[in-house]
């Protein structure tokens, strides 16, 4: 029998740690009240200091990391369930550190990103869903959404003109369309999870002078500049709209089976364990097991292998009589 893959309680965050940024569901979400620079537990940093939990912290990610590779090959082999994991933040959150870090050390066969930008005419022309639900990872892989279909209940909300880009039949783009849309996404996550998909959901939260800070570090490095986008300061004018969206989205879309984690992503290396931690996590707790040989199979692999070294002592015999 193959052991299930077993994490060090030391080098784990406790669920009751986790559970402190999980989105309860039909629980209101007041941004302004979570702490985007939090770094660990008070009682953590009051004894050992910020230096000291912060090497902490890259160890548990580094630990995460390996956790995750074992539990990839798992998932791979045992091709039973599949992850989708959403990342949502406002530009400069630090999503493309986190999709660099959890990527190392995965096997690529097994994973994939996908970055969702505008959408092109062909993709306005079909449902909302459609472009999101082609990317939908198989059975047996992790697929990163780089923004997802959330993007449609937040910058279109935050933007409502995007929505006569499309043609949507008339007496649709009422208000009621964002809890249609909340409703949608809700039935279609629970499609995903009836099918063995599992869905978790980030959203990376960063203060709005952390932005301004990050920003500025792209303008003043030369070697940043391709970072920065003219979008990002005429969409940072719009932050408590997005705020709001955010809230809203958040509320109506934490599900039992699809719930948001909300990450404080003032400081990276937290976001980034806590985000390994949770992946890693969820795998390791599904309980997978690699496939189980049966008699008759071991039987044919055993003749297969007596065959193959079988092949060798012909070799060696054609070698000396030649
Ligand atoms: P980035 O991920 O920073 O490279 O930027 C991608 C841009 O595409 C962001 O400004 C998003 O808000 C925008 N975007 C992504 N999905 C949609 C969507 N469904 N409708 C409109 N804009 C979108
Ligand atoms: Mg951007």
């Amino acid at each position: 029998m193959v052991p299930q893959i077993r994490r060090r309680r030391s080098l784990v965050i406790q669920k009751k740690f986790l559970n402190k940024f999980l989105v309860k569901p039909g629980k209101p979400v007041y941004l302004k009240d979570l702490d985007p620079g939090w770094a660990s537990h008070k009682d953590l940093l009051d004894k050992f200091g910020e230096e000291r939990v912060m090497k902490l912290a890259k160890k548990i990610l580094k630990r995460n990391l390996e956790n995750l590779a074992e539990a990839q090959n798992l998932l791979w082999a045992s091709d039973t369930y599949g992850v989708l994991v959403i990342l949502q933040a406002m530009d400069a959150a630090g999503k493309d550190g986190i999709i660099r870090h959890v990527m190392s050390g995965l096997n690529p066969q097994a994973c994939q990103v996908h970055n969702f930008k505008k959408p092109t005419n062909d993709e306005l022309d079909h449902n909302f869903l459609w472009r999101y639900m082609k990317n939908v990872p198989q059975r047996g892989r992790i697929g990163i959404f780089n923004r997802s279909y959330y993007e449609d209940v937040l910058v279109v909300k935050v933007h409502p003109e995007y929505l006569d880009h499309q043609k949507l039949p008339p007496g649709i783009k009422g208000e009621n369309i964002w809890k249609h849309r909340y409703s949608d996404i809700n039935h279609f996550e629970k499609h995903l999870t009836r099918n063995g998909i599992i869905v978790l959901k980030f959203y990376l939260h960063m203060s709005k002078e952390e932005q301004r800070k990050r920003l500025l570090n792209r303008l003043n490095n030369p070697a940043k500049h391709w970072k920065f986008s003219d979008s990002d300061l005429p969409e940072r004018a719009y932050w408590d709209d997005y705020m709001k969206a955010y809230e809203d989205a958040l509320c109506a879309t934490s599900t039992e089976w699809a719930p948001w984690y909300i990450i404080p992503s003032n400081h990276k290396w937290a976001s980034r364990t806590l985000v390994a931690d949770v992946l890693a996590g969820t795998i390791c707790n599904l309980g997978l097991e690699f496939p189980k040989i049966s008699a008759d199979r071991r039987k044919r692999l055993e003749a297969a292998r007596i065959q193959l070294e079988g092949e060798i002592e012909e070799l060696a015999e054609g070698t000396m009589s030649a």
